[in-house]
């Protein structure tokens, strides 16, 4: 079932669930348990050129639709939510403020995360500023040939392999956020261990140190006191892209409990034909699809340069609840194998609970749903 694709959207699809066929499918569960950064497949999807998908030919990308994009997110999250947690922290937050600000210098590392041969990362989120962005306390002082950071930062995905961040501070100098591209090279950036997760055990995640970190002036993304405005360009995005990581981790749990239920017999007859379990794959298979066509609905409107803010929110607030729920059932379905480690479910389900917190939480997602509502 498609969402009206046309032939390129239905090449990329096809491209992207080759590749996972091929490559991702029989190293999901390494990548899983040994908790290590997947980084022969990442260097492989970003020769596949996504990492550039949602960029300008101009820019070094391919300048496909976020339709195309969101294809390809889904194909790779049905493989690997690790890996697909990696690349597209890659291809969207990591890259995008240096694409969109950066100098030649600043440039010249966006170029070389095109090709997947600089890893970069995103520092938002701290000890003490989660959802509540305004409560940073990182800063930078402000000098007249460049800028000193300080601070400390959390939930830094691809942090422990990271070449480059973007970071989120505020200035002596202004009250709101500006944005700072830092290599983690730099004297002064500490990278702290590994965060152990529940889920997405193979993006790797760490806490980040900044002391005394001398900047030179072009290392200033935009204007000062402006990052929220820049962060706003690719909030929607971020939201589509989340919608569709949850897809597919919930499309992976749904086809693996459709195969064991049509597999698996008790009383004489493979479960699957009772009444109570085919009501389950009913009530997963309205969800996935309601899922998947608002969520690519979504990301057609922002390809129409249409507002898309509400719809983004709705997309990603609904594709990760359903994600929970299905892999919730998915599991139950196939009961005691679904606790077992040598099965999928288990991951998918564990992988799940990151789509309910990347990209805004669903509480603070329905607020601003609401919010819209009498704007
Ligand atoms: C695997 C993973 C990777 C991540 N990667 C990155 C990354 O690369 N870079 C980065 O900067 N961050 C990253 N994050 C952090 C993520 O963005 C934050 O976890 C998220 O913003 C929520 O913040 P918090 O965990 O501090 O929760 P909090 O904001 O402390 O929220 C705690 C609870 O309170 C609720 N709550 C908070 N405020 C309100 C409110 N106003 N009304 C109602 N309820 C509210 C929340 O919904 C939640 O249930 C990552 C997180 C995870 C789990």
């Amino acid at each position: 079932m498609n969402f009206e694709l046309n032939d390129i959207q239905k090449q990329i699809q096809q491209t992207f669930r080759e590749f996972v066929k091929r490559k991702v499918l029989s190293q999901a569960k390494a990548i899983d348990e040994n908790r290590e950064f997947p980084m022969q497949l990442f260097r492989e999807v970003g020769d596949l050129g996504f990492f550039g998908m949602r960029y300008p030919e101009s820019a070094g990308g391919s300048q496909m639709d976020i339709v195309s994009y969101s294809l390809a997110v889904i194909e790779l999250s049905r493989g690997s939510l690790s890996l697909a947690a990696a690349c597209t922290m890659q291809s969207l937050m990591a890259t995008y403020f240096l694409y969109r600000l950066g100098d030649e210098e600043v440039k010249s590392y966006f170029s070389q995360a095109l090709e997947g041969k600089k890893i970069g990362g995103i520092c938002m989120t701290e000890p003490n500023a989660g959802s509540d962005l305004f409560g940073i306390q990182s800063k930078a002082e402000v000098l007249e040939d460049g800028f000193i950071l300080n601070g400390q930062k959390t939930w830094v995905t691809s942090a422990p392999v990271a070449d480059f961040l973007t970071v989120f501070a505020k200035t002596d100098q202004t009250e709101g956020l500006s944005i700072f591209f830092v290599p983690t090279h730099l004297e002064g950036v500490n990278i702290g261990k590994s965060i152990e997760k529940l889920g997405v055990r193979g993006s790797l995640t760490s806490e980040v140190y900044f002391d005394q970190v001398r900047l030179p002036s072009n290392y200033i993304l935009g204007h000062l006191g402006d990052g929220t405005k820049y962060l706003l360009e690719i909030l929607a995005e971020i939201r589509i892209m989340t919608a569709a990581l949850s897809i597919g981790v919930a499309t992976a749990a749904f086809e693996d409990a459709l195969q064991y239920a049509n597999e698996r017999k008790q009383f004489g007859q493979v479960i699957y034909k009772f009444q109570a379990v085919k009501m389950k794959f009913a009530e997963m298979k309205v969800q996935l699809d309601t899922a998947r066509h608002y969520t690519l609905f979504a990301a057609s409107l922002s390809d129409q340069n249409k507002s898309r803010n509400q719809e983004s929110m709705i997309a990603k607030l609904y594709a990760s609840e359903c994600a929970n729920d299905i892999c919730d059932e998915a599991c139950r379905i196939l009961a005691s194998y679904g606790y077992a480690e040598e099965y999928s479910l288990q991951r998918y389900l564990r992988d799940a609970r990151f789509t309910l917190i990347g990209g805004g939480t669903s509480e603070i997602l329905k607020l601003n749903i609401a919010k819209e509502l009498i704007k």
